[in-house]
């Protein structure tokens, strides 16, 4: 008798790694490494999280409706044809294991968010990573990689771990060229950070195109991604296929109620934008000043380029209780990424780095 064996493609998955978070013996964390909101949460909505302990014996509303109709009511949606998922990382494996499957291709770019080229191997299909240009996405590689066996492409928009992003004119070029039977899909998790004139979350070319679908996540700005919540924008129809393959109760009851109360708070969304904006410009300058390459970055995170010592950097910080992230996992182990943390985290990543070049 043969052991059960996974379907073909599952193997080929190097398990994606977290950002770390502990270290023995030592107290005070800095933990940069997921582009968590330094901020921790808005207070109303671990209100409404608490609120909901007297009621976890009841199965959450399936279909998230008041969540959906607070999304609907501040993004200008139609709730129809908004779905939630348990994170955006939910919503990206529904939607391509419901249009990918075995000898199916999916596009995204070199240094794309690592979550895509293993999603498609799960479902059997072949990622295919298109070239970038000095780490920023290039629609004219997408598109030269795209074949008659491609199903869908995977964009995130900003760039998780590049900080790079696409303008508005280039994602609708990109648009306009691509076979109307592939479905864009524009993960914009970082969307509220950007401030650029010339940046679009994906929102107005959803309502434009049935082929093109926008995700968006609790996570980053609203500081709650231990909670789970995610919310995808989709065409009429595609909203259909995703409430088909997802789980019935796939968002939390305490998850759905935190959401709606994190909508509200805009103080918080707004204190934690200036708090990146500040960051991201103070970092910048300071690793500049070490003699650091720091890539451009509209997010809440820094890519920084530390040559052939990054790893024992990134282990010397750890030392000292600060987590960054290391990237060879997407194929550039010359660099770390730093998630904007308080002014007090920034100032001691500069600290310590200034330490440690000094000692070299
Ligand atoms: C963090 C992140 C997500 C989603 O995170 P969830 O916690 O699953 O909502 C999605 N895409 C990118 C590019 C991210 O960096």
């Amino acid at each position: 008798m043969s052991l059960p064996v996974p379907k073909s493609g599952i193997l080929d998955i190097k398990p994606y790694i977290g950002g770390e978070g502990r270290v023995a013996g030592v107290t005070r964390l800095i933990r940069l490494a997921s582009n968590e909101n330094p901020l921790g949460c808005s207070p109303k909505a671990r209100e409404a999280y608490l609120k909901m302990a007297a009621e976890l014996h009841r199965y959450p509303d399936g279909a998230a409706a008041d969540l959906r109709a607070a999304l609907a009511q501040e993004y200008k949606m139609e709730a129809e044809r908004i779905v939630c998922g348990a994170g955006s990382d939910e919503l990206i494996s529904l939607i391509v294991r419901a249009y990918a499957g075995a000898g199916d291709e999916l596009v995204y770019s070199e240094h794309g968010f690592l979550m895509y080229p293993i999603n498609a191997k799960a479902v059997g299909a072949k990622p295919v990573a298109a070239k970038e240009i000095d780490l920023r996405a290039d629609i004219h590689a997408l598109l030269a990689a795209v074949t008659p066996k491609t199903k869908i492409m995977l964009l995130a928009n900003p760039n998780n771990p590049t900080g790079s992003y696409l303008a508005r004119a280039e994602l609708r070029v990109l648009r306009e060229k691509l076979p109307e039977n592939i479905l864009l899909v524009i993960d914009a998790a970082y969307a509220e950070f950007v401030g650029a004139e010339d940046y679009e979350d994906g929102r107005a070319l959803v309502d434009a195109y049935p082929n093109v679908v926008t995700l968006r996540t609790f996570s980053k700005i609203h500081g709650l991604a231990g909670l789970r919540v995610g919310w995808g924008y989709f065409p009429v129809e595609v909203a259909g296929v995703i409430n088909r393959v997802r789980g019935a109760f796939n968002v939390s009851l305490p998850a759905q109620a935190a959401a709606v109360a994190a909508l509200g708070d805009r103080e918080f969304v707004q204190k934690s934008i200036a708090l990146a904006k500040e960051g991201r410009a103070f970092l910048a300058k300071e690793l500049q000043g070490l003699g650091l390459k720091v890539y451009p970055s509209v997010a809440n995170f820094l890519l920084v380029e530390f040559g052939a010592s990054a790893e024992d950097i990134r282990i010397a910080l750890k030392d000292k209780g600060i987590f960054v992230r290391q990237m060879g996992a997407y194929n550039l182990p010359q660099c770390l990424r730093i998630t904007i943390g308080t002014a007090e985290d920034n100032a001691a990543v500069v600290g310590e780095l200034k330490r440690i070049s000094g000692l070299r």
